[in-house]
């Protein structure tokens, strides 16, 4: 998925998103204002408490939805409407179910007209590739949680789109089935004949988007803002018991759960240029969900 000439390149950028939705009162504010790059070859994981309107801003960024306010740009052109250059990874799945594995895989091929050739060509491809071999004839409803969740990647690894946007992938997962499924999205990320060029992964899970990302948003409570995006510089493969993992944990848990951002680990400002709170971000609002939790088991 990656090269590795050195060069970025801003693949999306998210700007001054606002997003309301009507109510019994009226309107009511989710997002509020969030801005972001994603660049070529960036992983970047969005955090935030539930109901802080993660899954709705994956959808603006692929143009399901609009917003009330802001704009999206994809290689600096405006996102009006669905863009195929990018493909969803659901924490549901999302399957057709009266579809078999291989016809699942290519939906979104057939979705584009491509040649029944062309399409089994690239279907085998992205069944190779996620280890699915030996279950092109299955039925989703035979294929445990983890299978499934395969059969999302495979899917929207074969349109190969620029960028791949992962829903909370892996909460719907037993632990150990995430922490391997996990393990493997990171050594498809790692090749460099593989799309794609940037990752968008959206969790609440903490731990898991230090296991992954290269960089973290961290959004507030509803209406959500940007409380600040924080580099992870750790080396690969992340160690989670070293303590610059565990520090960097418990400054991202404290940031979300106080909603303001504060020193960097163990008491330290982080690296200038490291961590960009937001303007005016400050603390926020309690809402009724619970906070994220800090533990990526499951
Ligand atoms: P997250 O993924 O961070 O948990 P969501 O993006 O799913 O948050 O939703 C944020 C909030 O927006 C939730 O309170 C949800 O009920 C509300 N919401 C999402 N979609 C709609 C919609 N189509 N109409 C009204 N409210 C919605
Ligand atoms: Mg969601």
């Amino acid at each position: 998925m990656r090269n590795n000439d050195g060069d970025t390149m801003t693949l999306i950028e998210v700007q001054d998103i606002k997003k309301d939705y009507p109510s019994h009162h009226g309107t009511i504010s989710i997002i509020n204002g969030v801005s972001f790059d994603v660049a070529d070859n960036d992983f970047v994981a969005i955090i935030g408490p539930s109901g802080c309107g993660k899954s709705t801003m994956l959808r603006i960024i692929q143009g399901l939805e609009r917003p009330t306010s802001g704009e999206v740009r994809f290689r600096g052109k405006p996102v009006l409407s669905t863009c195929n250059e990018m493909a969803m990874v659901f924490q549901s799945f999302a399957l057709l179910p009266w579809l078999s594995i291989k016809e699942n895989v290519a939906f979104g091929l057939v979705a584009r007209g491509w040649t029944p050739e062309k399409i089994n060509a690239q279907v085998d491809r992205y069944i190779s590739v996620t280890g699915l071999v030996g279950f092109e004839e299955a039925y989703p409803r035979e294929l445990s949680g983890g299978m499934r969740q395969r059969v999302g990647l495979a899917r929207a690894l074969a349109v190969e789109p620029a960028v791949l946007l992962m829903d909370e992938p892996f909460s719907a997962l037993d632990a150990l089935t995430a922490e391997g499924l996990r393990e493997e999205v990171l050594q498809l990320w790692r090749d460099p004949d593989l799309p794609p060029e940037a990752v968008a992964l959206v969790t609440h899970n903490i731990e898991e988007a230090l296991l992954m990302a290269d960089k973290i948003v961290v959004l507030s409570h509803r209406p959500s803002r940007v409380l600040a995006v924080v580099p992870v510089t750790l080396p690969r493969p992340r160690d989670r018991k070293s303590d610059a993992f565990y520090e960097l944990t418990d400054y991202l848990y404290s940031l979300i759960t106080e909603g303001a951002p504060g020193p960097g680990p163990a008491g330290k400002a982080l690296p200038e240029g490291t961590a960009t709170p937001a303007a005016g971000a400050g603390p926020v609002a309690p809402a009724d969900d619970p906070p994220p939790t800090p533990d990526a088991s499951g």
